[in-house]
């Protein structure tokens, strides 16, 4: 199994990127409950025939879609550890608490967070922006919340229209409902308009509401836009707000000397959080929450319970644990990989992966300028371009552009996604992978015009 997983990660480029998934090969997965042994090597086989061919294919080079992570072999020996060795990071005294520990002293570093900060785990940023709320809710209206509830309190809290969904999502889940969550519009770079931000704040307060929530976003999902985390910063800090960076996958930026200076302010952050799983190249799950006061998010989160019984010595010793500081109990050694992969291949050469993925960036960008079919629909701030094939006067332009993504996606060359932006159907390509080269950036050029021309083509014949 593991050669052969070496051999899929030496080989990824001979692949298709995806391909379509044959009805016969989906039905093999209705089979039932299997009730009697089978041998490892007719399941791992199945694997082999009916999985590994029809993943998304975020590790080939050729993905550009949405932002996913290309992983490396080192981070999948880790998990191969982790799993053998079964380590549940809920908490006691164990080494495995220590690495994750030191993991979160090394973001904290790296952010510039003081001592008394903590970091955790999670499944991803959708997570750890959903904890990063209710902290804030603590801190906003203190540790009677957890059994009170917000009650007649009406909290309000503020991102931009760029920020992700899941934002939107951590409104819903925490009680605080999502209308209480005010979108402010963005400037013409796709930031937070930080004016209109201070007005809303100040329109909220006046009108008897308790604004306590930004969640600015550092490389946000459509564009890869970086909002004024400085400005806000301060906003936050003369207001009396919590300052949350959802920085999913931008954060990490820190990492490359030449992009940091444009997180500015994101050591002000009360709270960040982060995957590690994107542009950290550390296989999926490994999204990370990094909170300024540590006591706060024990506040929040721990809970004293007879069979957790903290001690000073033997296995129930090492208090506070990981459960204390977010709402898993039963965890899986994520750390471990995110450990392997940081000392492997060190700091600085994942920094240089990152900023190699906005140069790949500029280069798209750069041939899309001087391609008269293309149209480039977003400034590119790091290493997502959206762009249209814009050639074909009076075709529907939306219609065109989301056949070629489909058409792309069926080739298995190459993948990248779709948005809106501005109102118009954009090819998304965000560069995440250390494999994709330039040679994937003149592919997706290539087969876009291609495939556009034979799509115009089509349309232009069926006019006449
Ligand atoms: C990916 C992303 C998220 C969601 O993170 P998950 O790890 O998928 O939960 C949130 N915000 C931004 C800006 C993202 O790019």
């Amino acid at each position: 199994m593991l050669d052969d997983m070496l051999e899929y990660t030496e080989h990824l480029r001979e692949r298709p990127v995806w391909q379509p998934i044959p009805q016969e090969v989906r039905d093999t997965f209705s089979e039932a409950l299997p009730r009697l042994p089978c041998d490892l090597a007719i399941v791992h086989d199945r694997f082999m025939r009916h999985i590994l061919p029809y993943a998304v294919g975020n590790a080939h080079p050729g993905f550009m879609g949405w932002v996913h992570g290309g992983g490396t072999p080192v981070g999948m020996l880790a998990e191969m550890l982790a799993a053998g060795l079964n380590a549940n990071l809920g908490g006691r005294d164990q080494i495995p608490v220590e690495v994750e520990r030191q993991v979160a002293r090394w973001m904290r570093d790296l952010f510039g967070f003081p001592p008394c900060s903590s970091g955790l785990f999670v499944t991803g940023t959708s997570m750890a922006n959903f904890i990063a709320l209710l902290i804030a809710r603590t801190a906003t209206l203190g540790v009677q919340v957890r059994r009170g509830g917000i009650g007649g309190h009406r909290l309000v809290a503020y991102t931009s229209a760029g920020a992700h969904g899941c934002i939107a999502q951590a409104m819903e889940l925490s009680g605080m409902g999502s209308d209480g969550l005010r979108v402010i519009p963005m400037d013409k770079l796709f930031r937070m308009d930080t004016l209109l931000l201070e007005e809303a704040i100040i329109a909220d307060r006046n009108a008897g509401l308790t604004p306590f929530f930004i969640a600015a976003t550092a490389g946000t999902v459509n564009v890869g836009a970086i909002d004024d985390l400085s400005a806000i910063a301060q906003i936050a800090k003369r207001l009396g707000l919590w300052f949350h960076v959802d920085g999913a996958y931008g954060a990490l930026a820190m990492l490359a000397p030449e992009i940091a200076p444009r997180l500015a302010g994101i050591q002000l952050a009360d709270s960040i959080a982060f995957d590690f799983h994107k542009w950290g190249q550390v296989p999926y799950d490994a999204g990370f929450i990094l909170v300024r006061d540590g006591g706060l998010q024990q506040d929040t989160f721990a809970s004293p319970a007879a069979y957790l019984q903290r001690e000073t010595r033997g296995l129930a010793a090492g208090s506070p644990w990981p459960c204390d500081l977010g709402p898993d109990l039963s965890r899986g050694f994520r750390a471990l990989k995110a450990w392997f992969t940081i000392q492997v291949y060190g700091a600085d050469k994942l920094g240089e992966v990152i900023a190699g993925t906005c140069a790949l960036a500029r280069y798209l960008q750069q041939q899309i300028h001087d391609e008269s079919r293309l149209e480039l629909l977003a400034p590119v701030s790091l290493n997502i371009v959206c762009f249209r094939y814009c050639s074909g006067d009076g075709l529907n332009l939306d219609e065109i552009n989301g056949a070629i993504v489909v058409a792309l996606h069926e080739s298995g060359i190459v993948a990248p996604s779709t948005t809106t932006v501005n109102g118009c159907l954009a090819i998304r390509a965000a560069i995440v992978n250390h494999r994709t080269t330039k040679a994937d950036m003149d592919a997706l050029l290539r087969e876009t015009l291609l495939l556009g021309y034979g799509l115009t083509k089509k349309t232009r014949e069926a006019a006449i």
